[in-house]
């Protein structure tokens, strides 16, 4: 990569430089390439919604959380971490995001009418229209409100602008739920908890994964479950992949879980094996029979 290149220019000395400038020049004309890709991909429909189960503790299978992948003709499946920075790069994301809310709208009015739909919005989709985008998209397939939850970064409201805080307000007031998503990363504050009423806070993956061996994590976890406790906030923690994580979150008294314990994202076409598995109230690490003695 350029980091190899600079380290080979800085070591070799000057002439090395047109060595350095190639590399550059060559991951230049990859993002150009991704940038091209990424425009056919929005105009001939090459994406596809996965779907990874959202647990509530104690109930079972309560919805599914919508995640994006793009099926690239030559590259093959191609992770949202990947295209959706160059998306909201080149003014792509508001297309592609307007198609995932519409897909996952229409694909949760086929479901169990318990289980709802989380979808992810970018920063840079909050313009005027969205509240309209929303209403609109589940008018189409008729899902009602309720079963669709909307997850935002706090960076959404990094920006102090009143303009997105209206549009949050007229999004809630269709009776879609607004849920806070990666919390504790990025530019966390508090004070974003009172400026929007937020019905759920995911607790970002990082602190899951440390809280059954680092103090510091179990500790993070702890106060921000007491936090939405006091507030009235329902707590989501994602990540959950050991069975330890999942008994240590039941014990904190953690709302909702999701994680490759349960299962791995899968696309649209798996969800009826998911609810057949988890969608019988019990859940994983709770099946075991007790040891005869
Ligand atoms: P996110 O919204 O925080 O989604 C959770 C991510 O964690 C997903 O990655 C999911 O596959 C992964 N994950 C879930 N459980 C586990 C686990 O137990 N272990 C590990 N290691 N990972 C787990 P994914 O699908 O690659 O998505 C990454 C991010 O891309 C999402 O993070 C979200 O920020 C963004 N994204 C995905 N779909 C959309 C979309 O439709 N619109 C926008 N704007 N962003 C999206
Ligand atoms: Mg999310
Ligand atoms: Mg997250
Ligand atoms: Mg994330």
């Amino acid at each position: 990569g350029a980091d190899l290149a600079l380290y080979r220019a800085k070591a070799d000395g000057r002439g090395n430089f047109q060595f350095f400038a190639r590399e550059m020049d060559t991951r230049m004309q990859a993002r150009r390439r991704l940038e091209q890709d990424l425009r056919l991909a929005v105009r001939t429909g090459q994406f596809e919604l996965y779907y990874q189960p959202l647990m509530e503790s104690g109930a079972g299978l309560s919805g599914f959380e919508a995640l994006l992948r793009w099926n690239h003709p030559e590259r093959g499946l191609i992770s949202p971490t990947e295209f959706i920075p160059l998306a909201e790069e080149v003014g792509l994301i508001s297309a592609i995001g307007r198609w995932a809310m519409q897909r996952a709208c229409a694909d949760a009015a086929s479901w169990p009418s318990n289980l709802k739909v989380a979808v992810n919005l970018s920063p840079l989709q909050f313009r005027p229209g969205l509240a309209a985008e929303v209403a609109e998209a589940l008018q189409a397939c008729g899902l009602p409100a309720s079963r669709l939850e909307l997850e935002i970064t706090e960076s959404v409201l990094l920006q102090d602008d009143d303009a997105v805080l209206a549009i949050l307000h007229r999004i809630r007031a269709l009776g879609v739920r607004i849920a806070m998503d990666d919390f504790g990363t990025g530019y966390s504050s508090l004070g974003y908890l009172r400026r929007f009423p937020f019905d759920k806070i995911k607790i970002d993956q990082s602190f899951v994964r440390g809280m059954t061996e680092q103090a510091d994590c179990l500790a993070i976890v702890r106060a921000v479950i007491g936090l939405g406790r006091s507030l009235g906030i329902a707590i989501h923690a994602e990540g959950v992949e050991t069975a330890a994580q999942h008994q240590a979150l039941l014990r904190e008294g953690c709302d909702e879980l999701q994680g490759y314990l349960f299962s791995r994202p899968r696309p649209a076409s798996e969800i009826a094996g998911m609810v057949q598995r988890l969608g019988i109230g019990i859940l994983p690490g709770q099946h075991e029979e007790p040891a005869s003695r």
